[in-house]
Parts: C-alpha cells; structure tokens; sequence
C-alpha cells in the first residue's frame, strides 16, 4: 500500500484519495523572469515522478500547475531589460516548458497563469472581507492573521515567529506578519478592482486557481521546502478561511533543496546552473538518474561527480538492455529448466522495487534494488543459462521501469550490432561491383560513408 510523507502531521500515512480513483494534485509552479535552474528541475522531477507512479498504480491524476506571470521580480527584471513584463513573462514560460519537455517532465495536465484569473482572485479576496478574515489599508488588502486560528499548522511557528514584518511594511497593517491579497498600484500592469487599480498578492493566485480547478479540498499539494513558509501557509489560511472546508489538502509534499556545497541554488545567491547550460554537458536522461539517486525530501549535493557516477549506471543498465536484445533475437532456447528460478526471482524483484516506491516513492531504495537485479541477470546472461521467455518479461518489467521513471533503457533505432552486419553487406555489394568494373557505384559508396566519417580502404 502506497504511503506518504505529509509535512502536515509529519507521519507517513497510508495514501487514500478523496475519490478512489483519481488523484488530484497541484505543485506550485515558476515565477516566469529568467531561464529556469537546476534546483527548480529537482522539484518538477521530483513530482513528475510522483504523478508517473501514481498513474503506475491505475490512478487518473489530474496535475496542475500555476505559472506566476505577475510579480515585482518580473517587472523589476523587465525594466532593467526595457521590455514589457507580460512579454518577458511569456518569453521564460515558453522556456520553462520547452526546458520541462527536454528532462522528460510531462505529466502536467493544465497550467494556469495568474494574469488569466484576476476575477477569480478578486471573488476570493471579496469573500475574504465579507467573512471578516481580511481589510482594506490605504496601501492594498491584508488578510488579518489573527483572525485565522490554525495560521502556523503547516509550518509549526509559534505566532511571534509568524507576527514578523515580511515584504509588505505597511504602518496601517493589523498584525506585523498580515500578508497582502490585493497591492494597490498605479503602475501597469495593474487591473481595476473594488479596491482601486493594483496587483494582486503571490499566495492569492493559488488558492484561486486551485478553487476553479480543483475545487475547495483536494488531495496533494507539493512545492519545495522553502514555500512551505509563508507561502503554503498562507494559502491554508485563505482558502479555509474562504470555504469553511478543513483541511484544503490531504497530503503536503515538500522537495527537499538541491544545494551547492550545502547551500540552496538560488537565483539570488547567483550559485545556479541553468537547465539549459548543465544539458550542453550532459543527457537529461543522466540528470533525471541523478535527482532519482536521492530521496525527493533530503537534499541533494550538485556535483560533477555525481552526474558521472549517474551516466556509468546508466551505461550498466543499457549495456544489460542491449545484452537482452541481442539475446532475444539469437538461437537461445524458448524455455528451460532454470525458468521457474528465475521467475522467483523476477517477483520478488519487482516485489522488492515496488514495496520501496510506495515507501513514500523511494527512489534511491528502489535503484538499489534495480541494480542487485541487474548484476543477477548479467551474471545469468554470462553464463547463458537464461531462456527466451525470461529475456522477454526482464524487457516486459524493465519497460514498465521506464515508465516509471520517464527514462528510456533500449535505444531507439537501429542496434550497434545491426549496423556493424549492415556495414559488412555494404562491404560485400561494394566487392561486387568492384569485380563488376563499376567503378562509378564502388567510388560513390566509398565517398558516401566518407561523408559520415567511415573509411573504407582496398587492401
Ligand atoms: P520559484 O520560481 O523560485 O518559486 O521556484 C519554483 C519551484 O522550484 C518551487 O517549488 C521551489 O521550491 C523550487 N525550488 C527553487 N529552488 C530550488 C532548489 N535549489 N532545490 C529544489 N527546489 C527548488
């Protein structure tokens, strides 16, 4: 049975939908004003994974994410480029996605910009007032978080930790740690509301979005560890306080910080690499294997050495899927008399590899358990006591792996041993034309494979 980590209770809990067979999740998503990095790929990894599995166990998931299209780092960012911020925003999503569609990340049902829900948001603030959870300053709209007697659950802060001024420093704010759902702003872009023209807040956008598409309770909301304060915790306090439903989510996943020696990679330390910078050097299948290599709540180290140790075991892995291949297609017998032990094997294998992913999706146990098998089937495939119709289910139970995953173990196209026979018919046709004196059709094949750096010499 499948269980889940929920930082809201901090306790592994068995995993039941609200509906049984669909699953309804939301990750926040980017704040669209640069090129996306490597720690954010963790965290869409991470939950792309999640949704793969979860669709492994015969759940529907419908996936949503938000695309922050509006916000002061975007129209900071679009000044200093002297461009329009709606421009610029559009610009580094289609980026995002394109960057999101190369590391194989594409289980994401819907994503929803900010810009395209202001009426939704302006609803929600409005309800907000009319229940008494929020007021209107000089300056913008404050949810009241004394107002909300659960502020704190997720994070676990005492109200000292949470009454501390944050970005908004109004002197008319009720409590220091009030948060704003609606900034009045004179400066574009803005849309008119109730409350004069302006913006609306970072955590309002959530909740909003998530009450259109996924109603006012669903079943997981992820991010990194960093949004679940004040970021998750204010969206609890709005959206609870706005439906009177408790709890919004059922499940609070949190990724834990790929860091750079043991810092977070962020934007501002200016300690990142960009998705698109570390795939000049290497394959997005090596970087999904490396953020699978660690658990998705610990933290994960960068290093290059690590990427290394990644792209060798996934050399192992292919190297067994080409052994299989070729195995499959040679003169080996259908059945023989290890087939029984080696079906033992191959349950308990998948067995052991599935207990570890529904062990709050543990994917480090998981590849652990994935390469003792590998060696026990090298070894089988060495001493060629292995039969056709076991090669097929290793190939059966690897592709579902892949799956998984989102990785791909057999190569696409033509197989090096296929093209090594292909190059030695070449050869032979090219011997008979040379006996045929036609000279035209040796030469031509000779410079052809030439053009694709193959030397052919007469001896
Ligand atoms: P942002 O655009 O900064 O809001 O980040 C988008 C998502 O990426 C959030 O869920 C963040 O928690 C996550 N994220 C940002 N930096 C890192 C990092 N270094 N490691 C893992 N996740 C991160």
């Amino acid at each position: 049975m499948l269980k889940i980590y929920n930082t809201m209770t901090r306790k592994k809990e068995a995993f039941k939908p609200i509906h049984e067979k669909l699953v309804k999740l939301f990750v926040c998503g980017p704040t669209v004003y640069d090129d996306s990095h490597i720690g954010h790929a963790r965290t869409y990894i991470s939950f792309d994974i999640i949704a793969r599995y979860l669709k492994y166990k015969g759940f529907s998931v419908f996936y949503l994410q938000n695309i922050t299209d509006i916000d002061d780092k975007i129209i900071k960012r679009a000044e200093e480029l002297a461009v329009q911020p709606i421009d610029l925003a559009r610009k580094f999503e289609n980026r995002y996605l394109e960057d999101m569609s190369t590391l194989g990340v594409e289980n994401v049902n819907f994503y929803a910009r900010a810009t395209e829900h202001i009426p939704e948001i302006i609803s929600q603030i409005k309800t907000l007032l009319d229940k008494g959870f929020a007021y209107e300053t000089e300056n913008g709209v404050y949810f009241d978080e004394s107002q909300f007697s659960d502020f704190g659950k997720l994070s676990r802060r005492k109200i000292e930790e949470l009454n501390v001024h944050r970005v908004e420093k109004d002197d008319n704010k009720k409590n220091p740690g009030d948060f704003a759902l609606w900034k009045k702003k004179d400066n574009k872009p803005n849309w008119d509301s109730p409350w004069g023209i302006g913006r609306p807040g970072w955590h309002i956008e959530d909740t909003s979005i998530t009450e259109e598409y996924l109603g006012v309770k669903y079943d997981i909301h992820g991010g990194g560890l960093d949004l679940i304060f004040p970021h998750h915790e204010a969206e609890i306090a709005q959206m609870e306080s706005v439906s009177g439903v408790k709890p919004m989510v059922r499940y609070w996943m949190h990724t834990g910080f790929l860091n750079v020696q043991g810092e977070k990679m962020s934007k501002s330390l200016g300690n990142f690499i960009t998705i698109r910078d570390l795939l000049e050097d290497y394959s997005p299948e090596v970087f999904r294997f490396f953020v699978l290599s660690t658990h998705y709540r610990s933290p994960i180290d960068f290093s290059k050495s690590a990427l290394e140790q990644s792209k060798n075991s996934l050399q192992r892995i292919y190297k067994l899927t080409e052994n299989i291949e070729v195995l499959i297609d040679s003169e080996i017998q259908e059945y023989n008399d290890n087939d029984r032990d080696y079906t033992n094997k191959l349950t308990d294998f998948e067995n052991k590899f599935l207990d570890a992913l529904d062990n709050d999706f543990n994917t480090p146990d998981a590849l652990s358990i994935f390469f003792n098998f590998i060696r026990e089937m090298n070894k089988g495939i060495q001493s060629e006591n292995i039969s056709k119709t076991i090669l097929m289910n290793i190939s059966c139970l690897l592709k579902d792996i892949e799956a998984i995953f989102g990785l791909k173990f057999f190569k696409e196209g033509i197989r090096e041993d296929k093209i090594k026979e292909l190059l030695e018919l070449l050869v032979e046709v090219r011997e008979i034309l040379r006996e045929r004196k036609d000279w035209e059709l040796t030469d031509l094949i000779r410079s052809k494979l030439k053009e694709i750096d193959i030397n052919l010499e007469d001896k």
